[in-house]
């Protein structure tokens, strides 16, 4: 990788992107990994895009959004963002709570059969979803947004920072994309992380100070 690689992009980071390139094309935004933080990050920069001046790639390593896992809760705040999003009716539709407000059962698996139920929990406020519904209704909430494309099979294999304005991402097939800024939201194992790390690393060797 080049010198001066990929960072971390902050608020900051991200307005000087956006002065360097307004008024002459739209910022090239690489979103990596489409689970839940990347198609809410997607969504929430299109739905706030009034003036149309970015471009959102989400690139996703699996065939399509599917999902791993049973169930989702979620409480406050996540419901907030949902919210802002005008996920309400989506969300209202899939929310298993609303069906049963029955969320967990505790009990002791050696007294008989169906052992004996010591607690039982309520979702309370929160409300119970199926996970791939879940990200199905995100998937959907980004396909209503042009400015946001969607690719499937692109796993992110590295980065280079070849020219001061722009990133070029490589994917596992051998293929490549331009962009202006990157979005880490590949997960618990991401690459992005690894390779703001690596980069920042390599930069502080070189500086002397390790
Ligand atoms: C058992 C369990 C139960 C949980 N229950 C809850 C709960 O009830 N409520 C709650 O709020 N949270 C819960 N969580 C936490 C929640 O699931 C995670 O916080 C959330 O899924 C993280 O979303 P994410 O989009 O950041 O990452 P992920 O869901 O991991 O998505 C990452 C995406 O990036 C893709 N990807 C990975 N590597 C690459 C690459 N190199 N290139 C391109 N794409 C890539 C993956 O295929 C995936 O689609 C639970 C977690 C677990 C393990």
């Amino acid at each position: 990788m080049a010198s001066g690689g990929p960072t971390l992009c902050n608020d900051s980071h991200l307005a000087s992107r956006m002065s360097s390139v307004s008024g002459t094309r739209p910022l090239q935004i690489a979103i990596i990994g489409g689970g839940i933080a990347g198609l809410c990050l997607a969504g929430t920069l299109a739905k706030f895009d009034s003036e149309r001046k970015l471009n959102v790639v989400i690139y996703e390593a699996t065939s399509s959004f599917q999902e791993v896992g049973a169930g989702l809760t979620i409480w406050g705040r996540s419901f907030q963002v949902m919210h802002a999003l005008g996920l309400d009716e989506e969300l209202a539709a899939i929310n298993m709570a609303a069906a049963s407000n029955h969320y967990f059962s505790y009990r002791r698996s050696d007294q008989g059969d169906e052992g004996h139920e010591f607690v039982r929990r309520t979702f309370g406020k929160g409300a119970g979803y199926h996970r791939a519904q879940f990200r199905a209704a995100l998937g959907n909430y980004v396909a209503r947004y042009p400015s946001i494309q969607v690719e499937f099979n692109k796993k992110l294999v590295s980065i280079n920072h070849d020219t001061p304005s722009e990133y070029q991402v490589v994917f596992k097939d051998g293929t490549t994309a331009q962009c202006d800024v990157i979005f880490g939201t590949d997960g618990i194992r991401s690459r992005v992380r690894d390779a703001m790390l690596r980069t920042a690393a390599t930069s502080v060797k070189r500086a002397g100070v390790l």
